[in-house]
């Protein structure tokens, strides 16, 4: 249970002034839900502005506060560029003010004309003129001195403005409690650190390294000390040591050689299951390396011991695709694998309901439906988990863990996390890496190209298609979980105006389609009857069709690099040479530059993840917050490198001195778990 001293910082950001059905809606796009998220959701950097008498004193490219009269406001003809009202200094300078969008309602509100305003913002050049775009204060008053001149800035969605961020955040802050230390005084002191709710008061207020650290090693912490927590939870377990003679996995007959990394991995799981103490094994390999095939191997080991086992996808198209590969590969060995996901029904899953508690299904792939309360297995002996870093680690190994002899546990990735994560995310796990490509791979050809070049790009594709090769064609979308309208309107457009193109060659994917026409699109592309798949992201993970070799990405900018690469992954896995084209709209910002340089440079997954830690800007990118592919919210990499093994330390003294967590600072422990949503540690102690 949640410590109550919590409470407060869990209540919904509804109950702050200000915070209505308006304004709940981008704050959730931000991940703002609760008053928690709010105090985290800490300044991407400071604005220090300078107060100027008159434009003349001010330089291109300064953060100023200047004191304004508008002349005049002007539209677009068409409507569709920017609105400029133009407004004079005490000099007699003009300078616009450039709004785009929505924002030109506020423009005409805030600044009337002959009304001087005190007007906030970053001076910039337009032609031969001066402009501020969008500014970030307009103000009726303005008092000189003693006003605050440096300011945080936000990271903002549409329908937020800087200052309605910060009196959010005031407001939480008003209301955090005064919580408990967790921290060993020692290193508090050693560091110069602020007590925690001072700490937030700093970071908010100005660039305070010691307030930023601290927060940092809080998070750290609390996942060091959860890990910990799963990792002791699974000493205590008791497994069955699982004996593979051979027998099944001798009659496979893969079309491929394994390569040595596959084999090794292979050994060290084979090594793992024949120890009685519960496996928990990492299985880590690019996109493409061959994850599903050692999958395979290690479930052959666990049904020629007489025991079963289960694999978990993130998704049910996932679960859809392993089934049929691994019914495939397996034919031969005779051994019975089964689908099972929320969406069986009835007879249907009655019958796999019995099988799975009466032994006759050997295997069985689905979602999280093959872990719920109603489903029993005989004599689950391995459970496999795909892509578990969408799911959130230890909560998996948790369910994994379920029945009185606990599972071997292997968890498989994509996501090349960085040497130096890899620690953090997952602490004493022990890993095998597929740190070889199958041979035969040839380089993805990745190319930008901005978006207006978009016929040329038809004519390619058209091309590609009528050489009898396939294309996916991905349009942006947040998370399967939280798809913006807009996104689905976008993608459904450009499958539209493909459709006119290309015809029944065309299918569509998306989140929100009803299974049934999901499962049909992708049959027709996966059989080769369909030529050209148009999706949002929801293809980023596992879907393999070697005869696909060329993706369009578009508004490749909003995407991060790791999410880019997975997407990539897609192609590249036949024979034919593989063309990658991402698709740019018409600004960039500079991380977003750097970012597509990179994915044409390289093509090393862990080269670019730890890129991607780097490069991740404010708020600007898709679906990096509570994804689980970023894993720290607020440490960044510089803070995880000197910080981290201190936290890993700590938790593992404490773990040592009081493992069930009642002394004083282990309930100070207790509550930093809850509050840093670390809790799945916890509630694996009695009583937690
Ligand atoms: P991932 O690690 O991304 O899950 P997959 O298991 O989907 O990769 O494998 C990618 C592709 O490579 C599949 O088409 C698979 O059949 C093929 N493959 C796997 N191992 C080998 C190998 N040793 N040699 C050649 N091809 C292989
Ligand atoms: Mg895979």
């Amino acid at each position: 249970m949640r410590p109550a001293i919590l409470n407060p910082l869990f209540t919904e950001v509804e109950t702050l002034e200000g915070v209505g059905p308006k304004l709940k809606k981008p704050l959730a796009r931000l991940g703002l839900e609760r008053l928690r998220d709010m105090l985290y959701h800490l300044p991407e950097r400071f604005v220090t502005r300078r107060a100027v008498r008159d434009l003349d004193e001010a330089r291109v490219g300064e953060h100023i506060v200047v004191a304004l009269t508008p002349t005049e406001h002007r539209s677009s003809g068409s409507g569709r560029g920017p609105y400029r009202v133009l407004a004079a200094d005490a000099a007699g300078n003009i300078c616009a003010l450039t709004y785009f969008g929505k924002a030109m309602y506020t423009a005409k509100k805030q600044l009337p004309v002959g009304e001087k305003r005190w007007v906030a913002g970053r001076l910039d050049q337009y032609g031969q003129s001066l402009q501020i775009v969008h500014p970030d204060h307009v103000l009726e008053a303005f008092e000189e001195s003693g006003s605050r001149l440096s300011e945080p800035v936000y990271a903002l969605s549409e329908g937020l403005t800087q200052p309605k961020v910060a009196h959010l955040v005031e407001q939480a802050l008003d209301r955090a409690p005064v919580l408990p230390e967790w921290i060993e005084p020692t290193l508090l002191q050693q560091r110069g650190w602020p007590a925690w709710r001072d700490a937030l008061g700093l970071a908010h207020a100005g660039e305070h390294s010691a307030a930023r650290d601290r927060l940092a090693y809080d998070e750290l912490l609390a996942n060091s000390l959860a890990l910990s927590l799963v990792r002791a939870d699974r000493k205590r377990r008791r497994g069955v040591a699982l004996k593979g003679d051979g027998r099944l996995r001798s009659r496979l007959d893969l079309p491929f050689a394994l390569t040595q990394a596959q084999k090794r991995a292979i050994a060290e799981i084979d090594g793992d299951m024949r120890q009685e103490a519960p496996m928990l094994r990492l299985l880590q390999g690019d996109v493409g390396a061959g994850k599903t095939v050692v999958a395979l191997e290690a479930m052959l080991i666990a049904v020629e011991a007489g025991a079963q086992a289960a694999m978990l996808a993130p998704t049910e198209l996932l679960a859809r695709q392993h089934f049929a590969t691994l019914r495939q590969l397996a034919t031969p060995t005779g051994v019975t694998i089964a689908l099972f996901t929320g969406r069986d029904k009835g007879r249907a899953r009655e019958s796999i309901l019995m099988g799975l508690l009466d032994g006759s299904i050997d295997i069985v792939v689905g979602t999280h439906a093959i872990f719920q309360e109603a489903v029993s297995y005989r004599n689950l002996g391995l459970a496999v988990i795909d892509e578990q870093h969408r799911f959130g680690v230890a909560q998996r190994l948790m369910l994994a863990s379920k029945g009185r002899r606990t599972p071997h546990t292997l968890a498989m990735t994509a996501t090349p996390i960085p040497r130096s994560l890899t620690l953090a995310q997952y602490g004493e796990l022990d890993v095998s890496r597929l740190d070889e490509l199958p041979p035969g791979r040839q380089a993805i050809d990745t190319r930008v190209a901005p978006l207006d070049r978009l016929e040329e790009v038809v004519e390619g594709l058209a091309r590609h298609i009528s050489d009898g090769k396939q294309a996916y064609w991905v349009c942006p979308m947040v998370r399967e979980a939280e798809d913006l309208p807009e996104d689905i309107a976008a993608a459904e457009a450009r499958y539209a105006a493909l459709k006119e193109r290309f015809g029944d060659a065309v299918v569509l994917v998306h989140g929100q389609l009803p299974a049934d026409i999901k499962d049909a699109a992708m049959e027709r592309f996966v059989s080769g009857d369909a030529k050209l798949l148009v999706a949002t992201t929801v293809i980023e993970v596992g879907v393999d069709v070697p005869n696909a070799s060329l993706m369009v990405i578009e508004q490749a900018e909003r995407f991060g690099l790791a999410q880019l690469h997975q997407l990539r992954g897609r192609v590249g896995r036949g024979a034919a040479k593989s063309v990658c084209l991402l698709l740019r709209g018409e600004t960039l910002s500079d991380t977003a530059r750097e970012r597509l340089a990179l994915m044409r440079q390289t093509q090393d997954g862990f080269l670019l993840a730890e890129e991607d830690l780097r490069l991740r800007g404010g708020g600007e990118l898709l679906g990096t917050r509570q994804s689980g592919d970023a894993p720290f919210r607020i440490a960044t990499m510089d803070q995880v490198r000197d910080l981290l093994p201190v936290a890993h330390d700590d938790a593992r003294l404490l773990m040592e001195r009081d493992g069930g967590l009642t002394s004083s600072r282990g309930e100070a422990a207790r509550v930093l778990l809850y509050l840093m949503e670390r809790d799945w540690g916890v509630q694996l102690l009695r009583g937690g």
